[in-house]
């Protein structure tokens, strides 16, 4: 009985549990579909498609070793997925489909319409728990809800750890070779722009290049992660969110990779481990997030109450923020790192996403958008979080009165502006002191470089949004 595995954010073969379970079931075929509008929809980068393409043909060496054909199919947008997908199954006599679930409203709605029109056709439908540790729905508080509170739903993973420590799958044994033939893996996609051969470098695709990453992490920088994470000149953090976005490198693998550093421990030990373990449980939380309050899937905020914020229209605002001429060198260097690489230190997803929200008063809903059309990593659960979390709309977001100040934050984490000085050289000759804030130490700046001025002032729009926020009804 022939089996389709339908691959999205999966493309790997070591860990793959709808891949094993398709292999265990039958021959197999799998399958993938391209859907350039619904990506368009949802604001994907061009990098981020850019490196699921390249991560794809790389996969598809890696299926043939295992004599798994690749088949493509294009569904502009996913409506016309349950006609595609019923249609291969026909042609290939298929018996059952197997997916790893995935976790958004549309993404969730797709796989039921997918399963609700092969049931008519006798296909079953088998969605497999991969993407995440622990199946949403299975971590609920003591009255049965989703958790709000990240630190209460740390413990119940924490429990479940301990009950049941999910485990990494064995490797695949190739099947008898299939006649089918691999399909021909488009390199580029319309209406995506073109990916400088520059960030393409930054991030190699495929899952030796994920494993190898994920190795050398737990091998150094992980001892120090606790103490160097939140200094982004300092490259101390993983970089493995574009190869987990991707599903190149499974949750299991990199729980694995650093219990096998700790004895095991996720709770003690060293302490890299364990606060790199809280933020693999930030990813989880999240995800959980997504699926028990489905709004925030939608892009509504978490906390009803902030949907009267009266957000700033202010274009011109948003386009300094948007291309790091705000004036504040922090934000400028972190907006200049994600245009470049597609990716941002995530101390510096918070300050400027804080930045946006609160002291430019733009709805947050512009920078998530922003955010995705960047970032190679893009994922609607963490970046909606994060956003949410920064505007202090979310679950378990900032206090609203707690407000970053950017030079603060760039004085303490970046102090002695080597990070500044790498994305905005012309800053390069200030001093250690004058670089977080160049007008603050008189230093003029004018005649000789072309820096802009600050676009806002720190403690009015503070202040600004502290009022607006005060005058919310209750309950933040
Ligand atoms: P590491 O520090 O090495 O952490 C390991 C892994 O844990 C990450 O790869 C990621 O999968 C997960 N993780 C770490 N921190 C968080 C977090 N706060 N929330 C959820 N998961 C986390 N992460 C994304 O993967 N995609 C996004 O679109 C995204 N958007 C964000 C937007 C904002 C405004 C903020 C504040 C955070 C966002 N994050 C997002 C979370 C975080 O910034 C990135 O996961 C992290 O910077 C990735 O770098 P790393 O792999 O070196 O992380």
């Amino acid at each position: 009985s022939t089996q389709l595995l339908w691959l999205r954010n999966d493309l790997r073969t070591q860990d793959n549990t709808a891949l094993n379970a398709a292999l265990q079931a039958g021959p197999t075929i799998a399958i993938v579909l391209i859907s350039p509008l619904q990506w368009q929809t949802h604001h994907d980068a061009a990098c981020k498609v850019d490196f699921w393409l390249r991560n794809l043909a790389e996969l598809q060496q890696r299926l043939s070793t295992l004599n798994v054909p690749l088949v493509i199919r294009s569904s502009e947008l996913w409506q016309k997925a349950p006609a595609i997908i019923a249609k291969v199954c026909q042609k290939f006599n298929i018996q059952a489909v197997h997916v790893n679930t995935e976790y958004g409203f549309n993404e969730a709605h797709r796989d039921q319409s997918v399963s609700t029109t092969l049931a008519n056709q006798n296909v079953l439908f088998h969605s497999h728990l991969d993407q995440l540790l622990f199946k949403p729905g299975s971590i609920l508080t003591q009255n049965g809800t989703y958790f709000k509170v990240f630190s209460q739903f740390k413990k119940a993973c924490y429990k479940s750890l301990y009950d049941h420590l999910p485990a990494c799958l064995d490797t695949p044994h190739p099947q008898s070779p299939l006649t089918i033939n691999n399909d021909v893996i488009p390199q580029h996609i319309d209406g995506f722009t073109a990916v400088d051969a520059g960030l393409q470098a930054l991030w190699p695709a495929g899952e030796t290049v994920a494993l190898q990453r994920l190795a050398a992490f737990n091998n150094n920088a992980i001892t120090d992660y606790a103490k160097q994470r939140d200094f982004p000149a300092l490259h101390s953090t993983s970089q493995l969110s574009p190869y987990l976005v991707s599903g190149t490198l499974s949750i299991r693998q990199c729980l694995h990779a650093a219990l096998a550093i700790n004895q095991g421990e996720f709770e003690s030990g060293q302490s890299g481990v364990i606060t790199w373990i809280n933020e693999l449980l930030w990813r989880e939380f999240y995800h959980h997030v997504l699926v028990g309050y489905p709004k925030v899937s939608c892009s509504r905020a978490f906390k009803a109450q902030t949907e009267a914020i009266p957000w700033r229209d202010a274009p011109a605002d948003l386009l300094a923020w948007q291309q790091g001429q705000t004036g504040f060198p922090i934000i400028d260097a972190a907006m200049r790192q994600l245009l470049a690489t597609g990716w941002m230190h995530n101390r510096l997803r918070m300050i400027v996403a804080m930045f946006l929200t609160k002291n430019l008063l733009i709805d947050w809903r512009k920078g998530e958008r922003f955010f995705m059309q960047h970032l190679i990593d893009g994922n609607l659960a963490a970046n909606n979080g994060g956003w949410q979390w920064s505007a202090s709309s979310g679950t378990d977001a900032a206090p609203y009165f707690r407000i970053f100040n950017p030079i603060s934050q760039s004085k303490r984490f970046d102090p002695n502006g080597d990070f500044i000085r790498h994305w905005l050289p012309e800053l390069k000759h200030l001093s250690a002191k004058a670089i977080h804030y160049p007008q603050l130490e008189n230093i003029s700046l004018a005649s000789t470089i072309s820096y802009p001025k600050p676009i806002v002032d720190l403690s009015t729009s503070r202040a600004r949004a502290i009022d607006v926020f005060k005058s919310l009804p209750p309950i933040l």
